[in-house]
């Protein structure tokens, strides 16, 4: 028997499912049927969660640290992660400023939902990370693209914010690094655009999730670094799952001014309660043993790098695609628009043909471009760049 339309509220017509995780779950079904799939689709790290944060998490449960913690966090984290912050960024933060919660894109949809409302424009660089327009939409407000293509190392520039700005700009969402770009602002060019931002008394939600994915020795910066005007206008929204191997684990955290943490947390309290209480207490031991995290960390960054390299190579080697060497996150973001093919039709062809997941630009807001993945081991990235390269050989 059928069932009768479900009636769906506006909320729920407008918003579209995540096309990351489509493509990574068409690719993990073609596997589970027998194919030999390379996914160079996935949006996580492959390696597995450090031990002693691990271990951390199973003494929580032996020790019965299983009821309900303060909505904005266990405070040994917030002091944690308010420590962070004031040392590493020189960020000065108290711990009345930090709100963690049931991941990082939860971060980012309450700091939306605390700014944002109807008639509020937020500002979007695309390529964005898919799921900012939805959440945007989802608090009734209205995204604003921006388009930084390869031309600008898919980077906003401060004549492009500037002209993006009109009288209803809220906010202004940055990641750096970025997904899907890999691509870093440096600390020059994060100055200006957040001097534009507090001249127009923008908001910035600042995702910073991948802040310790970095290569050739470039630091990360935050835009609440610049000035105490920055500082009173940032949210800098950070999780632990790319950088320390935490996806399944659903921890995310925010830093913003005190009053904004307070309606972040208020939220919160009514939609999920704490981010679950024996994670927290795992995360825990990411800072406060730090040279166990530091050491996994750093293997990681070894494997990243090298693979990078690999990809980038591969990449440019093949007629047609050009690709920028990004310097964060664990992407490369290569132009395919040489072929004259719908990105889309692109990546529906790779992964039919040849058996390789990838997500078309046009998720990010990007046509013409790939998001390649190299968080996956180096013979799963030959094999997918040898499919590639027949691929677009026999275009
Ligand atoms: C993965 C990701 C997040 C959120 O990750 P969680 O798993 O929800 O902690 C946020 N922003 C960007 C850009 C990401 O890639």
């Amino acid at each position: 028997m059928s069932q009768p339309p479900a009636s769906l509220s506006p909320w729920a017509l407008n918003v579209s499912p995540s096309p990351t995780l489509a493509v990574d779950a068409k690719a993990k079904a073609l596997k589970a049927a027998g194919e030999d799939v390379c996914g160079l689709a996935a949006g996580e790290p492959d390696f597995d969660t450090p031990v002693h944060i691990k271990a951390a998490a199973a003494r929580a449960l032996d020790e019965g640290k299983t009821k309900y913690a303060p909505t904005p966090g266990i405070p040994p984290l917030r002091e944690a992660l308010a420590q962070k912050y004031t040392d590493t960024y020189g960020i000065p933060a108290e711990p009345a400023q930090v709100v963690v919660s049931p991941g990082g894109k939860f971060s980012c949809y309450l700091t939306v939902l605390a700014l944002c409302g109807a008639g509020d424009e937020v500002i979007i660089p695309a390529p964005f990370w898919v799921s900012y327009p939805e959440m945007v939409k989802l608090a009734g407000a209205t995204p604003k693209q921006v388009l930084a293509t390869d031309k600008t190392g898919f980077k906003l520039t401060p004549e492009m914010l500037e002209a993006a700005i009109t009288p209803r700009s809220k906010l202004l969402i940055l990641n750096s690094p970025s997904n899907p770009t890999g691509a870093v602002y440096t600390a020059a060019e994060l100055e200006a655009i957040t001097a534009v931002a507090v001249k127009h008394n923008l908001y910035i939600m600042s995702d910073e999730i991948y802040e310790h994915l970095l290569y050739d020795g470039v630091r990360h910066v935050s835009p609440a670094s610049f000035s105490s005007e920055a500082r009173e206008r940032t949210i800098i929204v950070s999780g632990f799952a790319k950088t320390f191997s935490m996806t399944g684990w659903r921890l995310g955290t925010i830093v913003a001014p005190v009053a904004i943490a307070k309606a972040v947390a208020g939220m919160q309290s009514q939609m999920t309660s704490n981010a679950t209480t024996f994670a927290q207490w795992g995360a825990l031991a990411a800072y406060a043993e730090w040279d166990q995290t530091k050491a996994a960390l750093d293997e990681m960054l070894v494997a990243f790098d090298r693979r990078r390299k690999l990809v980038h190579a591969g990449l440019n080697a093949i007629d047609g695609i050009e690709c920028l060497l990004a310097q964060g996150a664990f992407y490369l973001f290569p132009n395919i628009s040489g072929f004259g093919i719908d990105d889309m039709v692109f990546c529906e062809r790779l992964l039919e043909e040849q058996k390789v997941a990838a997500v078309p630009g046009s998720a990010f807001g990007a046509p013409g471009f790939l998001r390649i993945s190299y968080a996956t081991a180096d013979v799963t990235l030959q094999k997918g760049l040898d499919r590639l390269a027949t691929f677009c050989a026999g275009l």
